[in-house]
């Protein structure tokens, strides 16, 4: 916290700032400028409310300089975040593919797929068994018999699983299969899940909210981060904006500027940012050389046999020919396309 004092203030009015901030057992450190005097205070926790000081007499303003999110943050990390899954690293130079059908609906759906995206060269795989649907009378997943057969598909092709955790009820079941666990766009501010989530040794990745600012998604992160869950990544999957020609807006802009803010991995969802199966290999390209950590596409083998968002499924020939496309934007950028070189967890 920065204190501005007005330009014409007392020094009476000087010392009771500085009485104010020993009061609550903080040192202030007066600064001298040309035109007037500046406080500086250390030794506080967390975040100071301004108006503790902007209220007394001869204070212009009280301005935060470290931000709210401490531990998303670089201001007390400054090194990348890198998350062990399975025997990938995400986070560092490998990029990292998660890549399946919206929902698991059969077996043979699950394994057909599961197996056509590991020949593509993806890494792990997804599938959703609680799936978020606008509307409830739509396919509401396989619930538990999803997570199972996610489990099966694991077993048969070694690819860490990340499948969606929709609320607490559901949380022990997925937290028992998953390898990662996602928290849903809708669900970016469900508060209550995040504390739970926070309390668990798993890597979790955090969605963008359908409109949530880049300040709410890092503290969003911050509760996952504040129970000492450190396996924290997101994933940018688009926002809502005022443009009606895809389903979301991707806004790629956000991938330079969560690096600079937060040490976490980013990851991006072209999928569900552009709902149109035509735009996702662009812009995947596109997430991979703005420097996403990885990506995460929608895949299926019969899209118009989807039980859930069919339009935007890459067939897996179009998906191998992406990862081909992204292999090579990747060396550009100094990235390889994981491989698994790991021990396990
Ligand atoms: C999903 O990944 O299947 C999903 C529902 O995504 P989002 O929460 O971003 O809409
Ligand atoms: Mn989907």
């Amino acid at each position: 916290m920065l204190i501005l004092m007005q330009s014409d203030h007392t020094k009476a009015e000087l010392a009771g700032v500085l009485k104010r901030v020993r009061a609550l057992k903080l040192t202030p450190h007066v600064i001298p400028g040309k035109l007037s005097v500046a406080v500086g205070i250390t030794g506080n926790a967390g975040a100071l409310d301004p108006h503790l000081f902007d209220v007394l007499p001869g204070v212009r303003e009280a301005v935060r300089v470290s931000r709210p999110y401490k531990l998303s943050g670089r201001d007390f990390r400054h090194e990348d975040t890198v998350i062990p899954i399975g025997p990938y690293r995400l986070g560092g130079p490998d990029l990292i593919v998660i890549a399946g059908p919206c929902a698991v609906e059969s077996e043979e759906q699950m394994m057909r797929i599961a197996h056509a995206v590991k020949k593509a060269g993806a890494q792990m795989l997804r599938g959703g068994a609680f799936k978020p649907r606008t509307s409830p009378y739509a396919f509401q997943g396989l619930g538990k018999k999803g997570l199972q057969l996610l489990a099966k598909a694991r077993k048969e092709t070694g690819m860490p699983i990340v499948t969606e955790v929709l609320d607490q009820r559901s949380l022990d079941d997925v937290a028992e299969y998953a390898d990662v666990l996602q928290v849903g766009a809708r669900n970016m501010q469900n508060f209550a899940l995040l504390k739970d989530l926070a309390k668990l040794r798993k890597p979790v990745m955090l969605k963008r909210g359908l409109s949530a600012t880049l300040d709410e998604w890092l503290m969003s992160a911050e509760y996952l981060l504040s129970e000492g869950n450190k396996d924290v990544f997101l994933c940018e999957r688009g926002i809502r904006a005022f443009s009606d020609h895809a389903r979301n807006t991707l806004d790629l802009n956000v991938v330079p500027a969560v690096k600079e803010l937060s040490h976490l991995p980013i990851i991006v969802d072209p999928s569900h940012a552009t709902g149109v199966r035509a735009r996702v290999a662009p812009m995947a390209r596109a997430a991979v050389a703005a420097g996403a950590h990885g990506l995460m596409i929608e895949v299926h083998d019969r899209p118009d046999q989807a039980l859930c968002d069919g339009p935007q499924a890459l067939h897996p020939d179009d998906f191998a020919v992406l990862m081909r496309d992204i292999t090579a934007i990747g060396a550009a950028l100094g990235k390889t396309l994981a491989a698994p070189r790991y021990g396990k967890k």
